[in-house]
């Protein structure tokens, strides 16, 4: 099987395509707490239940600043705003890949296999923690919001990233952490594993095919063997 894929099912895996936001990078904590602290700031309470609607996809569903600027009656001064995003900036640049990210990109490529991410985020924000992590060229297709009509839980990004690797969506397996990339992955006709970090831990994450609770718990060859046999 080396230098080709992974067989599952009858399908040779050739690829794995990965999810960003909250997947290679706890980026899903940092940008609810800097929120979070806005909110507190002002007196004025974070729905948590509307906030899990743009977890993996974008502000579309619900605008955390419109929604804030709405309860006071007024407009967040530029200041707050700016330094909302040095928080979260902040928190972020304190982090590192998740566990067992490195190793499951490294092992997928030891075993000849294509490597894609599929991100609701904008290309420059992805390439540049990806560049910063010093991942981003393990990466033959990354596809983000700016590059398809819809971001998840749409389909698009992940069609997106298939087209650009020359796949079946039988031949590709995706990684995610949130309800709206699973939902992505299943609708473009994927496989989906998907890895809850401590924002959706909380939410319903069935609709994936395997939920591990760390891209460490297993090596590449054992993920694919439970992928296969959880595959019904
Ligand atoms: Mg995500």
């Amino acid at each position: 099987m080396a230098g080709t894929g992974h067989l599952v099912f009858g399908n040779l895996i050739r690829a794995i395509v990965f999810d960003f936001d909250g997947l290679i990078l706890d980026t899903e904590e940092p940008v609810y707490r800097s929120w979070l602290e806005v909110y507190l700031a002002h007196g004025e309470e974070l729905p948590f239940d509307r906030w899990v609607q743009i977890v993996g996809s974008t502000t579309a569903g619900f605008n955390p600043q419109s929604h804030l600027e709405e309860r006071l009656g007024r407009p967040l001064s530029e200041e707050v705003l700016e330094r909302r995003k040095g928080r979260r900036t902040e928190m972020i640049l304190g982090r590192t890949a998740l566990p067992g990210v490195v190793e499951k990109i490294e092992a997928a490529r030891d075993l000849g296999m294509r490597l894609g991410c599929a991100s609701s985020s904008t290309q420059e924000w992805v390439q540049g923690h990806l560049a910063r992590l010093g991942i981003v060229d393990r990466f033959e297709c990354i596809k983000c919001r700016d590059d398809v009509a819809h971001a998840k839980p749409e389909p698009d990004l992940y069609l997106a990233v298939l087209d650009c690797l020359g796949l079946r969506a039988a031949e590709a397996i995706a990684i995610e952490d949130s309800p709206n990339g699973i939902a992505a992955a299943k609708r473009a006709g994927m496989r989906c594993v998907a890895i809850p970090n401590t924002i959706t831990a909380q939410l319903d994450l069935s609709h994936a095919d395997l939920v591990l609770n760390s891209l460490a718990e297993l090596s590449m060859a054992e993920l694919l063997e439970r992928i296969g046999s959880a595959a019904g």
